[in-house]
């Protein structure tokens, strides 16, 4: 009978201590994770690859300050880098890390009444080309046309001046076309 006791305690004490470590560690990641872009760089990840450059174009990041950023997340063993030649490609250790931030982007959804349901894409545009049907981060369309409150992208093959035939734009609609240098 005694044996017993002790031996539960020992072992909830064991249990215990292990639940602690994991939340010392625990407590360490979320203050990682608690930035806005280090967030957005792992929602970014999920389930893909991608270099500097590709990062760089689609969270608006300059690259000094997105490698401080990666730098952190492989500390904590988060994402992980692959060279290939002078390229860096970078992907996620694990995917459940993201799905744990969409998990509480969901409940925060749901507590602050916010119905739309969560869209990855919406943090990192891809938008597609309505002329040749090309699909690329909005910040890397050639130019883009403002008609009727929507943007159109296009790319750099000309599929503009093909758009722009083949639908009639007022003044102000000429107006608000961007050309990127
Ligand atoms: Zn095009």
């Amino acid at each position: 009978m005694t044996y017993s006791i002790v031996r539960i305690y020992v072992y909830y004490a064991t249990l215990s201590d292990m639940n602690s470590d994991i939340l010392s560690i625990q407590e360490e990641i979320f203050k990682l994770i608690g930035n806005q872009k280090r967030l957005e760089i792992l929602l970014l990840l999920e389930n893909r690859e991608l270099n500097v450059g590709e990062m760089t174009d689609m969270l608006g990041l300059r690259q000094a300050n997105l490698s401080q950023h990666l730098t952190l997340l492989r500390a904590q063993h988060l994402v992980e880098v692959r060279k290939k030649g002078r390229e860096s490609f970078y992907t996620l250790s694990d995917d459940s890390i993201a799905v744990a931030i969409r998990t509480i982007h969901d409940f925060l959804r749901k507590t602050h009444r916010i119905d739309a349901p969560f869209d990855s894409n919406s943090l990192f545009p891809i938008v597609t080309d309505p002329v040749c049907g090309m699909r690329f981060s909005a910040s890397k369309a050639f130019s883009h046309i403002d008609k009727n409150g929507k943007l159109y992208h296009f790319c750099a093959s000309g599929c503009e001046s093909a758009f722009k035939a083949s639908v009639k734009l007022t003044n102000e609609e000429h107006f608000a076309q961007t050309v990127h240098a």
